[in-house]
């Protein structure tokens, strides 16, 4: 039987031919019905996101399972990010990643356990190799959490294929309920000729849609000249999420002939930044929206857009009648058009923004050094996309360094001389970024080198200096000094620092390291008494916590536990 088995499939795998996606090779790793908070490739802060978000029913510890055979290949913990996160390699050469779990398996937990014992931390990042963890397709792995940068329990998941990029996981046949439209929320005309100019102006124009019965839309005509770029605010809905998620799709035509496509099945992530090369980055910071325009600029070499001609930019001449398009689809199909007639009209009598410009710039391809008073910032040649005019000053240890509306490929350095201050200060002052609403201090990553306090940053704006001579506060949650704990099954404190923020934390048991887990979202450090590592009656527990500028506190203190 089993040959014939063999050639059966073979078979099918032809047939299927154009595919190249393994339809019953991965099984869902929860077994729940799969509700998604979170789309393949949908727009995030500075990134694409790299996989499904798997909403986990507002629990946490929902069983996880492999998606296929394979072994454990990577095991990553960190603070934030993707918090506990597991990576399954598969025969096939593709990997599945499982991550912001709550733990893993017993067999995985105590294979890392023992790692992180090793080496003393709780963030830590093995690589076992093909024999030590084995995995078998539907096995249980670890348990679904919200730890890292998560929001919420839910389970993130990805496959990637044997070079490391993410592949849009839906393209593997995983079920996810889907009949209804993806939806356009607005459109967006952009001038970018020197001539340019739509409906009288040469700034950037918000369009009229009008819907139509079917689903469609049509948009109010326009007048333009010189070369124009269209932009769209739209996403998808699934049947069983109120939430919004990305397209899979988006294709325009221009006078009957395809001259942009995206499709959101596969990206690198060292692509995934262009996305703000690839969204209005400063509409975005400015308005919460996020346009996705549909021409390439400068510098945008993103591999998820498949056909360009003209860079997806029209050209309208004078006294012509133009029709463009658009298509948006999700993954199931499911597609919504667009369309705009434009009528080509040359005028002199044009609305003209005015744009700001200073003596000082900042040139893309270029080195650049700007500094006024005791603040010198350094931009490395490549940094920006775009050449700009500098709104650059500085006020009593306050740089204002334009708004963030430019995107930022590299990081700049800002470098504050501090001699004025007092040499034993120096050591609690950070450099911070005021930003938000309420224009709040946030640490920025900061070094003294002498008398000067050097800090990196991917992000214009107004940065500070801040001093922070306050240490981290240590305080037990579920028990205090000299009681039993016996009937606890983990030791818990609170740490908290309210200025430049915790950097690092060490804990021991009479004398000997434990493993404290540190969720930065609850401010709580935890100890599992499962680790075996307290001894009978008396035990001393000691917790130092440092915060960023170097400030440390000690925690002391003694339980009994039989
Ligand atoms: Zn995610």
């Amino acid at each position: 039987m089993k040959p014939l088995f063999v050639a059966f499939f073979t078979l099918v795998g032809i047939c299927w031919g154009q595919d190249p996606y393994p339809k019953d090779y991965f099984t869902s790793p929860l077994d729940i019905p799969l509700i998604l908070s979170g789309s393949f490739a949908e727009l995030r802060a500075n990134h694409f996101h790299s996989g499904l978000d798997i909403k986990t029913q507002q629990r946490q510890g929902l069983n996880v399972y492999a998606s296929a055979e394979g072994f454990v290949n990577r095991i990553k913990i960190s603070h934030g990010g993707y918090g506990k996160a597991l990576y399954v390699t598969h025969p096939n050469g593709y990997t599945t990643v499982y991550a912001h779990l709550q733990k893993f398996s017993p067999r995985i937990e105590a294979y890392i356990k023992q790692h992180q014992y090793g080496q003393e931390t709780f963030e830590i990042e093995v690589f076992p190799g093909a024999v030590e963890l084995p995995v078998t397709k539907g096995e249980l792995i670890a348990y679904s959490g919200n730890t890292g940068g998560s929001e919420g329990p839910h389970l993130h998941y990805e496959i990637r294929d044997n070079e490391e990029r993410p592949l849009n996981p839906l393209l593997f046949g995983l079920d996810v309920k889907d009949t209804t439209k993806p939806q356009y929320k607005a459109v967006y005309a952009y001038p970018l000729s020197e001539d340019a100019h739509i409906n009288k102006s040469d700034a950037v124009q918000k369009l009229r849609l009008i819907p139509l019965k079917n689903g469609d839309f049509q948009v109010e005509p326009i007048s333009a000249y010189g070369k124009i770029g269209i932009g769209i605010v739209a996403n998808d809905k699934q049947d069983l999420a109120y939430n919004q998620n990305g397209l899979f799709n988006i294709r325009s035509i221009f006078n009957g002939v395809t001259n942009f496509e995206i499709n959101f099945s596969r990206f690198s992530f060292d692509e995934t930044m262009h996305l703000n090369r690839y969204i209005d980055y400063g509409f975005y910071k400015t308005e919460k929206e996020r346009i996705q325009k549909l021409f390439v600029e400068k510098g945008n070499n993103l591999s998820l857009i498949k056909e360009v001609v003209d860079a997806g930019v029209l050209t309208i001449t004078d006294s012509t009648s133009s029709v463009y398009k658009v298509r948006i689809k999700d993954i199931h199909d499911n597609d919504s058009w667009l369309s705009l007639t434009i009528k080509g009209l040359k005028t002199s009598d044009i609305k003209k923004v005015e744009e700001f410009e200073s003596d000082r710039y900042v040139t893309a391809d270029q080195n650049t050094t700007l500094s006024d008073g005791n603040v010198t910032v350094f931009i490395p040649s490549g940094t920006f996309y775009d050449d700009f005019y500098a709104d650059f000053k500085v006020k009593s240890d306050t740089l204002f360094f334009n708004e963030d509306v430019h995107p930022m490929l590299k990081s700049m350095s800002i470098t504050y001389d501090v001699s004025h201050y007092a040499e034993a200060d120096r050591n609690q002052l950070y450099i911070a970024e005021l930003a938000g609403y309420y224009k709040r201090p946030y640490y920025t990553n900061t070094k003294l080198q002498g008398n000067k306090l050097i800090a990196t940053t991917k992000y214009l704006g107004t940065y500070t200096i801040v001093q922070d001579a306050v240490p981290p506060s240590i305080s037990p949650l579920n028990f205090s000094n000299n009681k039993w704990v016996s009937t606890l099954s983990e030791l818990q404190l609170k740490i908290e620092d309210k200025e430049s923020g915790i950097s690092n934390y060490r804990a021991t048991v009479n004398g000997k390291w434990i493993l404290m887990e540190y969720d930065y979202k609850k401010k709580t450090l935890t100890y599992d008494f499962n680790d075996g590592i307290t001894t009978d009656t008396e035990n001393k527990l000691k917790v130092i916590v440092t915060d960023n500028v170097g400030n440390s506190s000690t925690f002391e203190a003694t339980f009994f536990r039989k």
